[in-house]
């Protein structure tokens, strides 16, 4: 491996390691569930949680480097039990650079309905575009999650798919943007649950939710000034 190569690998160790405690943070996860992987960019190679170590333990140095098989290259502990699901992912959607799984609250009770969110939130048309979709049911190990996943979103707007009966799945063009979008994606799920709860919530005109996800994917947030405009 070269020393570019292994500074990038260092780097992404520290990433991967450091967005997990978004997750604990934003209250997305219990005990050791969930995880964050991120692909390391032109190689064939991906960064993962280690499987059943505590949140408050993890660190650069254990996270685990594995090949778009889920073979482990690098690391001492075993990787994630989703490491076939994000590797499938890497597999087939070559502009995800990464994936987010985690069980939280209120989006997985959706899941558990099979129940898409309906986009009644200007947030939810910023961030996904419209519905929050619904994946098949499908067990751990293989490649049935992933392939659940990928068959989902793929020309989808939304980056988070809620696997029927189990959780979410986020993806994102780089790890932080899917960990953005597992924490939207509860965010909505929950103020979605509420609405819900206390009546009938108010649809979006679908011009309105096109409108409003062009603009933030499109033009919203901090971009660079330009000399003449200072
Ligand atoms: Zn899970």
């Amino acid at each position: 491996m070269s020393v570019q190569s292994g500074q990038q690998i260092a780097r992404l160790r520290e990433t991967v390691a450091r967005l997990h405690a978004e997750l604990t943070r934003y209250g997305l996860v219990a005990w050791t569930a969930g995880n964050v992987s991120a692909r390391v960019p032109g190689r064939d190679l991906m960064v993962i949680k280690p499987s059943g170590v505590d949140y408050d333990d993890l660190s650069a140095d254990n996270m685990v480097v594995c090949d778009l098989d889920g073979a482990v290259v690098e690391g001492d502990h075993s990787p994630s039990s989703d490491t076939a699901a994000h590797a499938y992912v890497y597999r087939a959607m070559p502009e995800v650079g990464g994936v987010v799984h985690t069980h939280s609250t209120y989006a997985t009770a959706w899941a558990a309905r099979g129940e898409a969110i309906p986009c009644h939130l200007t947030a939810q048309a910023d961030e996904f575009g419209g519905e929050i979709p619904i994946g098949p049911f499908a067990l751990i190990g293989g490649d049935d999650i992933g392939k659940g996943i990928v068959s989902t979103l793929t020309g989808h707007r939304s980056p988070a798919v809620l696997m029927r009966n189990h959780g979410v799945f986020t993806i994102g063009r780089d790890a932080r943007a899917a960990v953005k979008a597992a924490v939207m994606c509860e965010d909505v799920a929950r103020t979605a649950h509420l609405a819900r709860a206390l009546g009938q919530p108010v649809p979006i005109d679908p011009a309105d939710v096109d409108a409003l996800y062009d603009r933030y994917q499109n033009v919203y947030g901090q971009r660079p000034v330009s000399p003449t405009n200072t």
